[in-house]
């Protein structure tokens, strides 16, 4: 066995929600480059595959797709230009991989509903996004096609962030019930937690696209300056001679997040004592951030300079490679659920073992 063929394999996946944001970048996109290029010996530690949900967008936002391929696009470029290698890596578009759909109807028939309406983000979500109806089969349904789409590639891990632990779990208790009904075939995946820390937006809330709130990964820095000169502060500090408390103000968190140690010194003494302005602390937050986003957001435009087939083919070449091992998992598990294979394709272990053998060449 090839080292290449034991390296652990990890996956995870992001709706296509458009241009990301810091959020998006700090809570998940820079844990997954991190492990991406986490070296063991000579090779990269891990075999990573990372997927963009779009079926996952349709389940809340089925009633106007009109932006749903140009947001899977602008999530593919951010990716790559925030350095997920399509060398290193697998990267793809969950629908291209016809599988996810299939194994999801697989697990729908042994999956008790309880399990779903149980899921706490079900009911908070049909109650938060008023303007949407999500009494729908697809929405109930969504934190199995999640199950679906880890279990389909048997990883070792799931890196996610604490708020994601419990679908993880769930899917681990789709494996075992599967396994207990059908034999082993699904490994339970264990979570790789990911730090994820507090990340406001401007309005002081957490930073997200349906707060109109972001800062966008590729923002230009002349906006970037523009939108943190906007952002509230800690409200008790009303004149600049009131001294304020970086820890109750939304810009004191992303100091922590992005500036220096030197910075949040200065801000933390200078802001208590009222001897800086909200107008220069913001500054500094400024120069920070711009300094973290400036090579994505170059690597960005030069990516976005090129013939637009480029990403696409990236994308093509990574559902060629997660299909792979995605038809062979549906097989194993459609067989073991008893049905019928065809007749052009029976035998399994003859494609699990090209399957090895290219992965060792
Ligand atoms: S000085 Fe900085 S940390 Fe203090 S209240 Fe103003 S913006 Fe917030």
């Amino acid at each position: 066995m090839s080292q290449q063929q034991q390296r652990p394999r990890i996956l995870s996946g992001m709706r296509p929600t458009g241009k990301l944001h810091l959020g998006n970048y700090m809570g998940a996109l820079r844990n997954w480059v991190r492990l991406q290029n986490e070296p063991h010996g000579a090779e990269a530690k891990y075999d990573g595959y990372f997927f963009i949900a779009d079926y996952h967008a349709l389940t809340t936002d089925y009633a106007d797709p009109s932006q749903l391929a140009q947001n899977t696009l602008d999530v593919a470029l951010d990716w790559i230009a925030a350095g997920l290698d399509p060398v290193k890596s697998t990267l793809f578009v969950q629908s291209h991989v016809a599988q996810h759909a299939e194994l999801h109807l697989l697990f729908s028939m042994m999956t008790p509903l309880g399990w779903l309406e149980r899921v706490p983000s079900y009911k908070e979500q049909q109650e938060n996004l008023t303007g949407k109806d999500l009494n729908t089969y697809g929405f109930l349904g969504y934190p199995l096609l999640q199950a679906a789409d880890i279990l389909l590639y048997r990883p070792h891990f799931v890196p996610v962030g604490a708020d994601q632990v419990a679908h993880v779990e769930l899917t681990r208790e789709v494996a075992r019930r599967f396994n207990h009904l059908y034999g082993e075939v699904f490994p339970e995946p264990e979570v790789l937690l990911t730090p994820s820390p507090k990340l406001p937006g401007t309005d002081g809330r957490k930073m997200s696209k349906s707060y109109g709130n972001t800062i966008l990964l590729s923002e230009p820095e002349a906006e970037l300056r523009a939108k943190l000169k906007t952002m509230v502060t800690d409200p008790a500090r009303i004149r600049r001679s009131d001294p304020g408390n970086p820890e109750v103000c939304p810009v004191g968190d992303l100091h922590k997040v992005f500036s220096s140690q030197d910075t949040i010194f200065k801000v933390w003494e200078g802001c208590t004592t009222a001897a800086i302005g909200c107008i220069e602390c913001k500054g500094w937050l400024a120069d920070a951030v711009n300094a973290e986003i400036a090579p994505i957001r170059e690597r960005r435009a030069e990516l976005a300079a090129q013939p637009p087939q480029l990403v696409r083919e990236i994308l093509d070449a990574g559902a060629v490679h997660a299909n792979r091992l995605a038809s062979h998992t549906l097989a194993t598990a459609q067989r073991a659920c008893g049905l019928l294979p065809r007749a052009d394709d029976t035998d399994l272990e003859a494609s699990a073992e090209a399957l090895r053998s290219e992965k060792t060449s």
